[in-house]
């Protein structure tokens, strides 16, 4: 009864490992003060939670849309920015045709893609990361894809690709979407294209910057194509406390998300350079509030080094071109330091 295309899928896999320096999942650092936990208590003590909660999550998507600059007409929020690519795998062109995006990238656009028997189709990226412009081109032209995924800054490499290459990719006739969960550590963005145009959209997520625990993601479109995207939403997606909690959230205490949100990016210079000191330690260039750097030891055997260390970071190094290679995100300066001492440890220990 189960399909191939199902059984041939795996779980997807997250480090759970526990340790007391977590810097694996790319979230933000940040320890809400007293009087924030307090007014969340009373907000969410208020829940009548024997009702549904309000299926178009109308007072958030006006709190959203003030903080993003554009219109609740142009939202639609998602469990998570996961439910959100796949609700655009199943909402754009019909599934005999595939769905295109760069290696290695975020998993979630492949998977959605093989849960619902569409073809991927994979284009490596260049060696610097960026993407190949020519090799995006003819398999467009070959394969005749419908959608094309770009996580802009890329999880796990952490640059944003080259804005005229995407562009000219679209050009292709591929519906683009922007996977944007980043931006507030790159600050680059398609936004204009999304509110203008019917074939791109813009994905974001408050999971980034602090809110990870309340699973709301964000699709911004032209107010024609979130209308029709929003008929495979699941009513009810946005539970009662996640709405509840990240407006008040949004509301009172955006200055908050901001302040930590402008220490990472600080962070994010500090550790780059400091770790760029090491001998052998080869440092890669980010937009995001994580970035990749490898050493002369293989990278299975750092990432283990490091748990003894209590320093959780991502082993990427079976992803295809980034051998050698482990992903870190930035947390409070603290942690970084532990993880700096740790990493020069490591590299005693091995060397
Ligand atoms: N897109 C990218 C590029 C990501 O890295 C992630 C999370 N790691 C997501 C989407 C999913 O985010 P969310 O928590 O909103 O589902």
């Amino acid at each position: 009864m189960i399909p191939k295309r199902i059984k041939d899928l795996s779980p997807y896999k997250t480090e759970t490992t526990s340790c007391k320096v977590r810097l694996s999942s790319n979230e933000l650092p940040i320890r809400f003060p007293e009087e924030v936990k307090k007014r969340i208590g009373e907000v969410v003590s208020s829940i009548p939670f024997n009702r549904y909660p309000d299926p178009y999550s109308a007072e958030l998507k006006e709190i959203i849309a003030l903080r993003f600059g554009v219109s609740p007409n142009n939202l639609i929020l998602g469990n998570g920015s996961d439910e959100l690519i796949q609700y655009l795998s199943i909402s754009i062109g019909e599934f005999d045709r595939g769905v295109i995006y760069p290696i290695p990238t975020f998993p979630m656009y492949g998977i959605c893609a093989s849960v619902l028997g569409r073809e991927k189709i994979e284009v490596p990226l260049q060696e610097d990361f960026d993407l190949n412009l020519d090799a995006f081109i003819n398999s467009i032209r070959e394969k005749n894809p419908a959608i094309a995924f770009f996580s802009y800054p890329n999880n796990p490499t952490g640059n944003c690709f080259s804005e005229e290459k995407i562009r000219r990719i679209r050009e292709e006739k591929v519906f683009t979407v922007l996977d944007e969960a980043y931006y507030h550590f790159s600050g680059k963005t398609f936004l204009k294209d999304a509110l203008s145009r019917e074939d791109t959209v813009v994905l974001r997520t408050l999971s980034k910057i602090g809110l990870a625990g309340l699973r709301i993601g964000v699709l911004i479109a032209k107010e024609d194509i979130a209308m029709e995207i929003n008929k495979v939403r699941l009513p009810f997606n946005i539970t009662y406390p996640s709405q509840a909690i990240a407006k008040v959230m949004l509301a009172e205490f955006y200055f908050l998300i901001e302040e930590h949100i402008r220490m990472v990016i600080r962070e994010r210079e500090r550790v780059m350079k400091e770790l760029s000191k090491l001998e052998g330690v080869k440092v890669y260039p980010s937009d995001a509030n994580f970035f990749l750097f490898s050493t002369p030891y293989p990278a299975d055997l750092v990432h283990k080094e490091l748990i003894k260390e209590g320093v959780l970071v991502r082993d990427v190094s079976y992803l295809p071109g980034l051998r050698g290679c482990l992903r870190v995100s930035l947390g409070f300066p603290e942690e970084n330091d532990a993880f700096l001492e740790a990493l020069i440890k490591v590299l005693k220990r091995l060397c």
